[in-house]
């Protein structure tokens, strides 16, 4: 099994992985608070999780894969105090919370498939999970974690030994910093800044999303819904938890304080962040009017691909920015590598099937290259450029003698380099049939080749391109053809 090692941010250091589970990894991923569309910086984040899911996958893991959907309870500006995002749209559209979650749930899984995301084995609703939470708020309860104030039950994280211990900061640190940046606002009666709330009261005219609970009327704060769904279907103790980087000092601080407090056990093994994405130099907003949503980049054009490779070409401990050029690109990039994939898979030897294949074995040892990359915590910068030497190298290869084996070889390579990419190279790895009129020509060229009749040949191999798209070329080891591929861009 290939060893994959990964940027702990519990460790702030580079660890090999070891599941606890010797074959079987348990991951664990933030999924999105569904009161809005998604916007492509969310889909960096999903992109790069699906990347870690495809290559522990492609490593021999057997994955179980959990993604919630936050549906109650996160709170506009990750405050303390503020109002629940999804009832706040719902108020806005006019429509129930439950519409509005079911509307955004559905276009997140658009956005997924778009981007041919795998879907994760389970993907846990927040509102789903109300006994779960109380359970857990109980334990904490009874341990002696909670207070209660006016506006809800708390967490005092004055108790919890160690508290945020994610953020390499002190617990005076930490408090000092959430308040000197304003980053949460301090509720009425709390004892720390950095105590939040399990458990919220409503308004009395509050109906939706409500529930009637020993702690009182209310909704779950936002942390304690991924404490309770991640230890539920993997277990007090698992492998991976993945988030935005934003998650990081509050978010996911607070998941392990309540997780692990409540079960005395280690929550997590591996944290991974991934960075944010810019929009031309600047965080998105809607006031700059820069948020796009994968929609929009199809809308103008693009291939929802064409993003992905985008993020991709970056290291997801960088921050990226995103411009349209670079999307651009990319797109140009991707249909490049379309374009030499349905070249090899449609070489024709002409009767030089055989070769030695030699090829074969560099195309090998490439391969190995992009997965060692990536195995070194998801280098994709290196990998990709592993996978365009393999490109380069065949074209050269090729031009000077080439075999049925060694594209075979370049083209395996390829589908098994894009089991982990998900870049879809494998709709250009069919070899089309040429129409009778097409061979006849080719023959027809061959034949004028062998007379020293350039003319005829040269008008010929003008003729197939124009008419057919198929392209001629004399190679090492005789000529060869494909057929050239149509840009499928509209912009
Ligand atoms: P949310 O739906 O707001 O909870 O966000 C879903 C995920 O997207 C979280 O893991 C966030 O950290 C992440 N995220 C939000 N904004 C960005 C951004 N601009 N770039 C990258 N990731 C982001
Ligand atoms: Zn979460």
């Amino acid at each position: 099994m290939a060893a994959l090692s990964l940027y702990n941010t519990l460790s702030r250091s580079k660890e090999e992985f070891r599941p606890i589970k010797g074959k079987h990894v348990g991951i664990y991923s933030c999924g999105p608070t569904v009161y809005n569309f998604a916007h492509i910086g969310n889909m960096r984040n999903y992109i790069i999780v699906d990347l870690l899911k495809r290559l522990l996958l492609h490593n021999g893991y057997n994955v179980k894969h959990v993604m919630n959907i936050t549906d109650v309870g996160h709170l506009v500006g990750d405050a303390n105090i503020g109002e629940d995002k999804v009832r706040l749209t719902a108020e806005h559209e006019h429509k129930s919370v439950h519409e509005v979650a079911k509307f955004y749930t559905g276009e997140f899984l658009k956005d997924m498939k778009r981007l041919a995301l795998m879907e994760p084995e389970i993907m846990p609703k927040a509102t789903d999970h109300i006994p779960e939470m109380l359970s857990l708020i109980e334990k904490l309860d009874r341990k002696g974690y909670l207070y209660t104030v006016n506006t809800g039950v708390y967490f005092d994280t004055s108790k919890f030994k160690n508290y945020g211990k994610l953020t390499g900061l002190t617990f005076d640190e930490l408090n000092d910093y959430l308040i000197s940046g304003a980053r949460v606002k301090r509720a009425s009666g709390i004892r720390n800044t950095t105590d939040f709330a399990v458990w919220r009261f409503s308004n009395p005219d509050e109906k939706d999303m409500v529930w009637q609970t020993p702690y009182g009327k209310g909704f779950p704060g936002w942390h304690i819904e991924c404490s309770a769904m991640s230890m539920k279907y993997l277990g007090a103790h698992f492998d991976i938890h993945t988030g935005g980087i934003d998650h990081l000092p509050i978010h996911h601080t607070n998941e392990i304080a309540q997780s692990e407090a409540a079960t005395g056990e280690k929550f997590v093994n591996y944290w991974v962040h991934i960075e944010f994405l810019q929009v031309n130099g600047k965080k998105m907003s809607k006031s700059m009017g820069n948020v796009y949503r994968i929609e929009d980049l199809i809308e103008k054009g693009y291939s929802a691909c064409a993003y992905k490779y985008l993020v991709i070409s970056a290291y997801y401990r960088s921050q990226l920015n995103f411009t349209f050029e670079a999307l651009e690109g990319a797109e140009s990039t991707l249909e490049g590598i379309y374009s030499f994939m349905s070249k090899v898979s449609n070489m024709n030897f002409m009767g030089k099937e055989e070769g030695n294949g030699t090829f074969a074995e560099r195309a090998k040892s490439l391969k190995a290259e992009f997965f060692e990359s990536l195995n070194n915590d998801l280098n994709t910068p290196t990998a990709l450029s592993k996978l365009h030497s393999l490109i380069s190298e065949t074209n050269k290869a090729q031009k000077k003698g080439f075999s049925k084996a060694d594209a075979k070889a370049v083209i395996d390579t390829l589908l098994e380099i894009d089991s982990v990419l998900g870049l879809g190279f494998s709709k250009y790895a069919d070899r089309e049939e040429l129409p009778k009129a097409v061979s006849e020509l080719i023959a027809e060229r061959e034949e004028s080749r062998k007379n020293r009749d350039y003319k005829r040949s040269d008008e010929i191999r003008d003729e197939l391109r124009k008419k057919y798209s198929v392209v001629l070329e004399d190679t090492g080891s005789g000529p060869i053809w494909y057929r050239e591929m149509p840009s499928s861009r509209k912009h």
